[in-house]
């Protein structure tokens, strides 16, 4: 149990709020869903069900100048993708009026005034936290005058930026965040769900907790940052009277060889460092999804990672694991040569086809078996062959036998080069009694490799990925850098590869998920067609 359960579990055993469990995700729609958000989707979520209560989802769209319909449409898909389904959906810009409405009232009650300062005045007045901060020279304007002006401001008769609307809480205190927090700013902006209406806007403090507040959420659960804003939640319930939920922090998720910022993927995307949000080298959900993770990876990811108090980093090795880990329970299987060479069978029978046993997914019997053709002539991996091996190479080499998976065992005979040394053909013999079901069928060598008949082959594009950065923490730089000089030039490859002709493409997007037997998990791209197959590699069989 995290430290979090334990606050639900106490305030359901004393039947706070009647023993109701409310929990909400609040994205901003200014951006794609990424891992971290993930993490905060199955908490939030996660919580909600484990207690039998609701969870909502809230866009915290007060921000018009950066936010989009978009945003909000790949939102919602990735948490259905996540296999959540929230109780509600709700935005904070649906309670504009009222906050305007408490607005007005903090005014009435004398805990809110207009300041006319500058931006640059009202930091200064601000202070450093060790001494106390100045006043607004308008911090004692009369009730009525205060209302008249931001009437005034809400209906647009001041430009960007001339006034604001303060808290009137106290200059001196060592939270900053109480230092007369600003409630409402000025911006003659078109919002995505309520247009021209507003040109006045609530901050983030005055609208998230009284939007909390009037969905009745219990356990606003966010991340450790918003931990000094807390007091001023608090605050403004207490100040308006209303249902007050409990802020609780957690650490969020950090995790190496990758950024978070949503506005550091939006460059990457904008100045086209990545094919978009869904590339699948993005650490968004929609890129893991594109790269083949499963939801149920994420979703034992998010619960192995738990729940910190503290910040941390998490290698994102766990998160390969946790692909592996579910995949390899469901994966179909199938043989793909990624760098082919020839290989000869000199007495296979020249126009023979046999129809070889092939096992789907030995993890899972219902998955069946197929019929995979087996011929003279086969691609195997180069790396399957080396010409000067050592004791410790067991795979091909002249004068080596290796078992062809699902089929006989081949003894290397000589090879073939070309004019720059390269090996062009890789020739064999095959034991007859080595086949399954044969009486040598069970003699022991050291290796089994993968193939795929030359014949009948069929060709798929596939995309390799390497980390995005090649440092732990990108976001770490010298002096002039900037996280876009820690970018790996070599994060993505692509190849042409030879497949089973039995994969087709409608198997292929029905199927979707595939272990490429020996090299690793790959997903059937989006841009795949009738005409051409394109996998994604989502992870390699081992670390
Ligand atoms: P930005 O990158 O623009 O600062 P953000 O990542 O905070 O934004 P929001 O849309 O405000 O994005 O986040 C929605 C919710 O997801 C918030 O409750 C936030 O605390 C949580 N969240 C965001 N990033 C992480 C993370 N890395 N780990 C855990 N939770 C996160
Ligand atoms: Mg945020």
């Amino acid at each position: 149990m995290n430290f979090i359960e334990q606050i639900i579990e106490e305030d359901i055993q004393n039947r706070k709020n009647d023993a109701k469990v409310y929990t909400r995700f609040p994205p901003e729609p200014n951006g794609y869903l990424h891992i971290g958000h993930a993490k905060s989707i199955c908490l939030n979520f996660g919580i909600a069900q484990k207690y039998g209560g609701k969870t909502n989802l809230r866009f915290d769209d007060t921000n018009p100048v950066k936010e989009d319909t978009e945003y909000v449409d790949s939102i919602k898909e990735d948490i259905k993708w996540l296999g959540f389904q929230w109780a509600e959906e709700h935005y904070a810009s649906d309670y504009f009026d009222q906050l305007y409405q408490w607005a007005e009232q903090l005014i009435c009650d004398g805990l809110a005034y207009v300041d006319d300062q500058t931006q640059e005045e009202i930091s200064k007045g601000r202070g450093v936290p060790t001494a106390p901060g100045v006043e607004s020279p308008y911090r004692n304007r009369s009730v009525e005058e205060n209302l008249d002006l931001f009437r005034r401001m809400k209906a647009g008769e001041f430009p960007d930026g001339s006034r604001v609307l303060r808290a009137k809480i106290d200059m001196a205190s060592p939270n900053m965040h109480f230092r007369d927090p600003i409630m409402y700013r000025i911006l003659h902006a078109d919002h995505h769900r309520t247009g021209s209406k507003w040109c006045i806007y609530p901050m983030y403090d005055f609208a998230h907790g009284q939007s909390d507040s009037i969905e009745g959420i219990t356990h606003s659960i966010c991340t450790l940052e918003f931990e000094v804003h807390r007091p001023l939640y608090d605050w403004f319930c207490e100040a308006l009277k209303i249902h007050h939920p409990q802020q609780i922090e957690f650490a969020r998720l950090n995790l190496n060889y990758t950024i978070m910022s949503k506005r550091k993927l939006l460059q990457l995307v904008k100045e086209h460092y990545v094919n978009g949000w869904d590339d699948p080298r993005m650490p968004t959900i929609c890129g893991l999804r594109r790269r083949g993770y499963t939801p149920a990876a994420v979703r034992n990811f998010a619960e192995t990672v738990g729940v910190a108090k503290r910040d941390n980093i998490i290698d994102v090795s766990l998160l390969e694991f946790c692909a592996r880990e579910d995949l390899n329970k469901t994966a179909i299987r199938t043989m793909a040569v990624l760098d082919p060479v020839k290989l000869v069978i000199d007495n296979y029978p020249e126009d023979q086809v046999e129809m070889m046993d092939a096992v789907n997914n030995p993890e899972d019997e219902t998955a069946g078996t197929r019929k995979v053709p087996f011929a003279k002539e086969l691609w195997i991996e180069r790396a399957d062959f080396r010409e000067n091996a050592d004791k410790k190479f067991y795979r091909l080499s002249i004068d080596r036998e290796v078992r062809l998976k699902y089929a006989y065992i081949i003894k290397c005979t000589h090879i073939v080069k070309d004019q720059n040394g390269d090996v062009t053909e890789i020739h064999c013999t095959y034991d007859p009694m080595t086949k399954s079901g044969m009486p040598d069928s069970n003699r022991k060598v050291k290796a089994t490799i993968h193939w795929v008949p030359v014949k009948h082959a069929k060709a798929a594009e596939v995309r390799l990925f390497d980390r995005l950065f090649n440092v732990p923490a990108p976001d770490d730089c010298e002096e002039g850098k900037t996280f876009l000089d820690n970018l790996n030039p070599n994060s993505l490859e692509i190849k042409q590869a030879w497949l089973e002709e039995g994969l087709t493409y409608e198997k292929a997007v029905a199927i979707k998920h595939f272990q490429f037997e020996r090299i690793g998990y790959f997903y059937c791209d989006p841009d795949s067609s009738t005409e051409k197959l394109v996998f994604n590699k989502t992870v390699s069989l081992k670390q």
